[in-house]
């Protein structure tokens, strides 16, 4: 029989309780007086909080700058001044591409992230490099983090002749479609899209578009990709990632786009960027839109000086964002953030992060420490975790200080 892991004294879904995990799966969250059968593995969290490990739904792992030497930016007037300044500063850093990426790994891993859609940078210059790297990440990173691959034409699918290649990175293994600004990159939303649309129907692969494109334009580009979406058959296999757009039109236009996109389960993901406009979350959630939130930049890149790899930020910045200043709404964020609800269930994976917090919404307000990261049962990550011997992490895992006392209502 498959060896149980006890973890004793862990504050979930409002209680102390006992949570019971074998072969990867939560199999009994029980009572706080559950005593372990012999053969049990036990570890005491001492009133720790439990909240679902962190999903980052759009991440870049090879744009990083190193941190240990600044990178100077000039300002640029346009996005292709932008994709040009870009380029010249990562070549620069080429050799570190791996080193670099495994850091913004390990600093996701810390916060909690243990799932993440990572898009890639191709174009007839870089060709298969990136993706070949990220290909070995995901492979290196599996049993810690569950990688999906976007082969993503950052300098336009058009516009930088990367069709073949992206065909090509299908073909090798990435799992979704990428794209960009079918109008204000490809400056053909119609041929851009039915490309992208061609290359998911030939590989059965998902799409997952970056759309910059203001106001109106961006609402008709998506408008074109739920025609494409329902000509396709692909509901619930597309997502628009960023759609400022959506931020700069009429409310009544975001709620009547909203209901269509939640009809054709077409999701959108969101950064919480406040340096431009954002699409009305509440709103498109309230028309059933699925959001999820992304980090997008992880530190210092071409971009931005300002990224940050911790998800459970953007997730605080969004409740900072819409006054969520009440429990319930703070709480509804890290549904976003995660791929279940917030309150795990036996039979969900054992996908968790103990973290120092009193409820759930004190651990939004205060960005409680991540103690403790698990995939699947196994810690991976996170502040307690001892480096050796991960494969009995839980038995090289100091127990708490604190009594689960403290925790008691
Ligand atoms: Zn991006």
């Amino acid at each position: 029989m498959a060896e149980r892991q006890l973890i004793q004294q862990v504050l979930m879904n409002g209680r102390i309780c006992t949570l019971v995990i074998e072969e990867g799966r939560i199999t009994e969250i029980g009572t706080a007086d559950l005593l372990p059968e012999p053969g049990d593995s036990v570890w005491n969290a001492n009133g720790l909080l439990l909240l679902p490990a962190f999903r980052d739904a759009h991440v870049h792992l090879d744009k990083a700058f190193p941190t240990d030497r600044w990178i100077s930016r000039k300002p640029v007037s346009s996005i292709f001044e932008q994709f040009k300044l870009e380029k010249e500063l990562l070549a620069g850093c080429k050799d570190r591409r791996k080193e670099l990426a495994i850091q913004t790994l390990e600093a996701m891993l810390a916060s909690g992230t243990v799932e993440a859609r990572v898009h890639v940078d191709i174009d007839p210059d870089l060709g298969l490099s990136h993706l070949e790297l990220m290909l070995q990440l995901k492979e290196q990173y599996a049993s810690r983090m569950a990688i999906e691959l976007v082969a993503f034409p950052q300098q336009g699918l058009l516009r930088s002749h990367s069709t073949p290649y992206i065909r090509e990175a299908l073909r090798m293994g990435a799992d979704l479609v990428g794209g960009v600004d079918p109008a204000g990159v490809d400056r053909n939303v119609e041929r851009s899209l039915a490309t992208m649309f061609e290359l998911a129907a030939e590989f059965d692969k998902r799409i997952d578009l970056h759309l910059h494109d203001p106001g109106h334009l961006g609402v008709y580009t998506i408008e074109k990709m739920l025609d494409y979406t329902a000509e396709a058959s692909m509901q619930g296999k597309v997502t628009v990632s960023h759609a400022y757009g959506l931020g700069e039109v009429d409310p009544s236009v975001v709620a009547e786009l909203g209901s269509r996109m939640a009809a054709a389960e077409l999701d959108l993901t969101t950064s919480v960027p406040f340096d431009t406009a954002m699409p009305p979350v509440p709103l498109l959630a309230k028309q059933g839109v699925k959001i999820s939130l992304a980090t997008d930049h992880t530190g210092l890149d071409a971009w931005t000086p300002y990224g940050n790899p911790d998800i459970l930020r953007r997730g605080r910045l969004l409740a900072e964002k819409y006054i969520w200043n009440d429990d319930l709404r703070m709480s509804s964020v890290f549904e976003w953030m995660s791929r279940g609800s917030l309150e795990l269930q036996a039979g969900d994976a054992a996908d968790f992060i103990l973290v120092e917090a009193l409820n759930v919404p004190h651990a939004l307000a205060t960005m409680a420490q991540r103690q403790l990261v698990c995939k699947a049962g196994v810690p991976v990550a996170g502040s307690l975790l001892q480096e050796n011997g991960r494969r009995a992490a839980w038995m090289n895992i100091p127990k708490g200080e604190r009594m689960a006392d403290d925790y008691n209502d």
